[in-house]
């Protein structure tokens, strides 16, 4: 066993491997002591930027050649972990620039999305995504709006369902349909920088929870060159490696979660317990069906990503089996957080229940429940429902 398949297996806060490291004290030291005021004011987490730029986790999965970190997706996987653990929000602004820069390292090789790479390692540039689109829902497989080409330079106009920290973002990235003529499947994949892009918002972010992820809808009006539109067509970006990487960096965001709500109702069941030495605490049976709960997905994202780095490494992220794995690893992993933290609540009681103690669960329990609509855990299982009939293996 390497250290970072046991990093990975321990709590993030015993990780020994050095971007899951410095992710924990980012979160204990930024990330953590914002979140609360992130939540109330649903702003963006500015500070968790900032500390992103400063430890170069903007650009940790880009290869050593072109200026980057050199991380694993393990490793970051175990980042993105430690991150929200802390703050949710945070975690996944990382999360979803690092599937971008999946996408960029395996399909962006052009010459001018290789010097798009350099360029965002020399100057940790953040990517935000604008996917899905309005009157869709979370398939992303498909568009409605479509690239005009007839226009020079070619322009694009998307009522994008969402876009979080839109306004944030140095980059934006958008499927659209290749030109008017083509099919809603036919996708094109292009790269927008922030000067190029008009965002007339479309909705608020009044939500329950993953406050501070700021995922406006926006009517976004973008002039697109051709320079900076993917080689290949979007279902290849998405079904070699983005869909996949997509699955691992968010399911590391529901995990942290649920590490953050087992350990509110670990340190309320050792308070109690030393408030009557020698008792086993009331909460402690929960507590220990909580962590049976906590340690199969912290071991299931690990093998997962394994998988995932065996398969890639004999270029085969194109398996059917992978997909269904990496589906039921997201609906096991968000499902899985909303049950933790409401068992941590019961286990707090009244203090978890509180909006002003330390064992509070209130942000949390909210945070938890946007994991299972990110993107709809129905969706999936629907997906894989219609997969499963072809296969003749589970
Ligand atoms: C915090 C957050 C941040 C986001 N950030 C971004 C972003 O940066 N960029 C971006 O592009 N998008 C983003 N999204 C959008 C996200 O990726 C999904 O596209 C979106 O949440 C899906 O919206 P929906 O629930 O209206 O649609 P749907 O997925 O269509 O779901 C609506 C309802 O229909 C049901 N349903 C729909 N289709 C099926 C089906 N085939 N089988 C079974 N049931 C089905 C679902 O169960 C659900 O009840 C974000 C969403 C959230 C919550």
């Amino acid at each position: 066993m390497t250290n970072d398949i046991t990093d990975a297996l321990n709590a993030p806060s015993e990780a020994l491997g050095k971007w899951e490291a410095a992710a924990w004290q980012l979160g204990v030291n930024i990330a953590g002591p914002a979140s609360g005021d992130v939540d109330e004011k649903a702003r963006f987490p500015e500070e968790s930027l900032a500390a992103f730029r400063a430890e170069r986790f903007l650009s940790a999965l880009l290869p050593v050649s072109v200026g980057g970190g050199g991380a694993t997706l393990l490793e970051m996987v175990g980042a993105v972990r430690a991150v929200a653990a802390h703050c949710a929000s945070s975690a996944l602004v990382l999360a979803m620039h690092s599937i971008e820069i999946v996408n960029l390292n395996r399909h962006g090789t052009t010459d001018q999305l290789g010097d798009l790479s350099r360029e965002i390692a020399a100057n940790e540039l953040l990517i935000a995504n604008a996917n899905s689109e309005a009157g869709l829902g979370g398939d992303v497989g498909r568009s409605i709006c479509a690239l005009d080409v007839t226009s020079t330079p070619w322009t694009l106009d998307k009522d994008a369902l969402a876009i979080s920290y839109g306004e944030n973002a140095d980059i934006i990235v958008a499927t659209a349909r290749r030109s008017a003529e083509a099919s809603e499947t036919d996708q094109a994949f292009v790269v927008v920088r922030a000067h190029d892009a008009l965002m007339n918002p479309l909705s608020s972010w009044d939500t329950l929870g993953l406050r501070g992820t700021c995922s406006r809808g926006y009517a976004l009006h973008a002039t697109v060159h051709e320079s900076l539109v993917f080689p290949v067509p979007f279902s290849v970006v998405a079904n070699d490696g983005g869909g996949q990487a997509r699955q691992l960096l968010l399911s590391a965001v529901w995990v942290g979660l649920a590490e953050s709500a087992a350990s509110r109702a670990h340190a309320y069941v050792r308070a109690a317990a030393r408030k009557a030495i020698g008792t086993v605490p009331p909460g402690a049976y929960r507590l220990s069906e909580i962590t049976a709960d906590l340690h199969e997905i912290r071991a299931l994202l690990v093998a997962c990503t394994q998988r995932y780095e065996a398969l890639d490494a004999i270029g085969d992220l194109q398996n059917a089996g992978l997909t269904i794995v990496l589906r039921n690893l997201k609906v096991t992993t968000s499902e899985a957080a909303v049950r933790i933290a409401t068992s941590s609540l019961e286990v707090c009681g009244i203090s978890g229940y509180q909006r002003n103690s330390p064992y509070s669960l209130d942000r949390l329990i909210r945070d938890s429940h946007g994991g299972l609509i990110m993107v709809s855990n129905d969706r999936y299982l629907r997906d894989n429902a219609q997969l499963l009939l072809a296969r003749k293996s589970l």
